[in-house]
């Protein structure tokens, strides 16, 4: 095709290329949800249904990006991990963040009446920002990790004890707040079994722990070759492996639990998510 006079316009576009062999985080997270959660009344602290959407749409991303490994949500928010090796996009950064939050909000909007059918979704619909990180090993990925979990752990037993406190102890929110300034976590659990009878431990752990996606490689266990090649940046991954990868992957399930991911025990026990 000829090229129009207007074609150099094009040369003004900027592109950031992520590192190579890097970890890519892509972590999206709901627009003003604290205003959108009061319109559509979710259960406080925790509403199951929202968070139940949150986890398809996570699962729905993962299935339509092959690329991602694993994914850990909590809250408005779900971080999305790509394997090292992944070539998505050439790896253009807005490429990758404005896909992913796109097609979890596609998703989300999507799949909203069948999580939350007794509220029909009005605008403002909601709206989900992104962002891309990049970890260089095995450790910075697993901190990550550690750092939402222990962040989903502070928030949910603050929580937890704030909405007891008001909505069984009948304390409005300033009280509420001001009683729980300055407490520690066993401060926050002893008012919570001792006034409440709450042991915060048998609280359900996807609320606890937060939820963490990945593929169960149970039955399937990957191929060592592919893993070796795909674990040294300076072999290249011939496409057939890649392609007996994603084939692999696509027979393995999906699955969502509520695990800590802050223990060594569970990356040990599942050495493919961190190829
Ligand atoms: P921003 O646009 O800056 O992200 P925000 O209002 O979304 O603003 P966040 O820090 O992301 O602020 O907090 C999300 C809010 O949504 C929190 O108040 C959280 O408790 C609430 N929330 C999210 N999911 C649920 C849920 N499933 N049940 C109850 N509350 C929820
Ligand atoms: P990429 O993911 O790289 O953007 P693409 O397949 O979306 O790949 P584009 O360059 O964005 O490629 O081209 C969009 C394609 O969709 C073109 O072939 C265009 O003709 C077609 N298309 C878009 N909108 C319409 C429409 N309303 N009617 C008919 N064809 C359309
Ligand atoms: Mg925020
Ligand atoms: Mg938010
Ligand atoms: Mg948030
Ligand atoms: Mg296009
Ligand atoms: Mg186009």
């Amino acid at each position: 095709m000829a090229k129009s006079k207007y074609e150099y316009v094009k040369t003004f576009e900027q592109t950031t290329t992520l590192l190579p062999n890097t970890y890519i985080v892509v972590r999206v997270d709901g627009r003003g949800f604290h205003k959108f959660c009061t319109k559509h009344d979710f259960e406080k602290p925790n509403d199951r249904a929202a968070l139940d959407l949150m986890n398809a749409a996570a699962v729905a991303v993962m299935k339509e990006l092959p690329d991602i490994s694993f994914a850990y949500g909590i809250s408005d928010e779900f971080s999305f991990i790509f394997e090292r090796s992944s070539r998505l996009f050439d790896r253009r950064e807005s490429k990758i963040a404005t896909t992913v939050v796109s097609t979890f909000t596609a998703y989300y909007l999507h799949l909203w009446s069948t999580f939350v059918p007794s509220k029909p979704l009005t605008p403002p619909l909601p709206s989900f920002d992104g962002r891309v990180v990049l970890y260089p090993s095995t450790q910075t990925i697993r901190d990550y990790m550690s750092w939402r979990q222990v962040d989903c752990h502070i928030n949910n037993l603050y929580n937890t004890t704030f909405w007891a406190l008001v909505q069984r102890g009948g304390m409005d929110v300033t009280k509420a707040e001001e009683k729980l300034k300055g407490t520690l976590a066993a401060d926050k659990n002893e008012i919570l079994f001792s006034q409440f009878g709450i042991n915060y431990n048998k609280e359900p752990e996807m609320y606890r722990k937060g939820s963490i996606i990945f593929y169960d490689y149970h039955q399937e266990v990957p191929d060592p070759a592919a893993l070796a090649v795909s674990k040294n940046s300076e072999v290249e991954i011939s496409k057939t492996q890649k392609e007996k990868e994603r084939k692999r992957r696509s027979k393995a399930e999906i699955v969502v639990q509520h695990t800590d991911i802050t223990k060594d025990d569970f990356w040990e026990q599942r050495p493919w998510l961190l190829c």
